[in-house]
Order: C-alpha cells, then sequence, then structure tokens
C-alpha cells in the first residue's frame, strides 16, 4: 500500500482526492475528517494510541471542490467526443470544428470546439450549427475531471464498484 493512496471524500461522498497518509492524519487528528474504511491488518502506533491506519477518509464539513480543468487541446477534444464526429458520428478524418467560425468571434474553448470529421466541417463553413442545418449530437462541454491519477487509482476503482 502506497502512501499516497488514501481516498478524500467530500462530505457528500463524492471523491475530492488522494492524499497522503500524513495529511490525512493530520485531518483526522484534527477532527475536519472521519475514517471511512481502514486498511484491515495495519494498525498505526503513537505512544498514546492505536488504530487502524485509514484507507478513505470523509471531511466532515462539505468544502467546494476546486475542479481541475484541463487546458483545451485537439487531442483532449477528441478524448473528449470520444473520436466522434459531433454532426455526423463518423469518426474518421476528425478535424476540430469551431462551433461559432473562428471567423465570427468564436474562441478555442472547451464550449466552442468540438470534434468534426473533415466532410461536415467542410460543409458547416464558415456557420454556425444553426445556420447550416447541422445540430450538433451532443455538447461541447468543458470535461469534469479530477485528477486523472485520482480515476486511475486502485483505491478509486475499489470504492466505485463497492456501490
Ligand atoms: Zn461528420
Amino acid at each position: 500500500m502506497n502512501m499516497e493512496t488514501i481516498l478524500v471524500l467530500n462530505a457528500d461522498y463524492t471523491p475530492l482526492n488522494l492524499t497522503t497518509f500524513r495529511r490525512a492524519l493530520k485531518l483526522i487528528m484534527k477532527g475536519k475528517a472521519e475514517i471511512v474504511k481502514n486498511e484491515e491488518e495495519e494498525v498505526i502506533r503513537s505512544e498514546k494510541l492505536a488504530y487502524p491506519k485509514p484507507l478513505i477518509i470523509r471531511l466532515l464539513n462539505y468544502i467546494k471542490s476546486k475542479i481541475k480543468t484541463f487546458k483545451v487541446n485537439r487531442s483532449r477534444i477528441y478524448k473528449r467526443d470520444n473520436h466522434e464526429c459531433a454532426y455526423c458520428g463518423s469518426k474518421k478524418q476528425l478535424t476540430i470544428d469551431h462551433i461559432i467560425p473562428k471567423s465570427r468571434g468564436g474562441k478555442n474553448t472547451w464550449n466552442n470546439l468540438i470534434s468534426s470529421c473533415l466532410s461536415c466541417n467542410l460543409k458547416k463553413g464558415d456557420r454556425t450549427p444553426d445556420e447550416a442545418g447541422m445540430p450538433l449530437r451532443f455538447t461541447a462541454k468543458v470535461p469534469n475531471l479530477l485528477s486523472s491519477d485520482l480515476y486511475t487509482s486502485k483505491i478509486w476503482i475499489e470504492y466505485k464498484e463497492s456501490f
């Protein structure tokens, strides 16, 4: 068990991040967090106390999570959009389309960039989806990502599967 892999849940049991054993212990000692799940065999001993090593802790006061978002780039847009054209669903010859065209003030943002196959991109041209009569099959959202480490961590996967 790696020291870095203690899962921190918000007061509403949504995951916040991973933390170190030291930080988790501090939160518990200060009465800011409670232990949700322990490491079964490992026991931490200090001079006066013996208690199980936490695996998952939960903050007692809800905190607004600072959701980390990734900077927008081409491959992240493709990934967010599941490598599908937002207009026809094709997975071939993907390009990045500006929903509101650049020439009309459209920005390079998560909300204005979307995956589009080359032929849809050419067909749409310098128009909005409305003007082109090409409705989006999904919306261009800012991906809701915590640290990707969290979502690939063993502890998070186990926690998620326990529901
Ligand atoms: Zn297309």
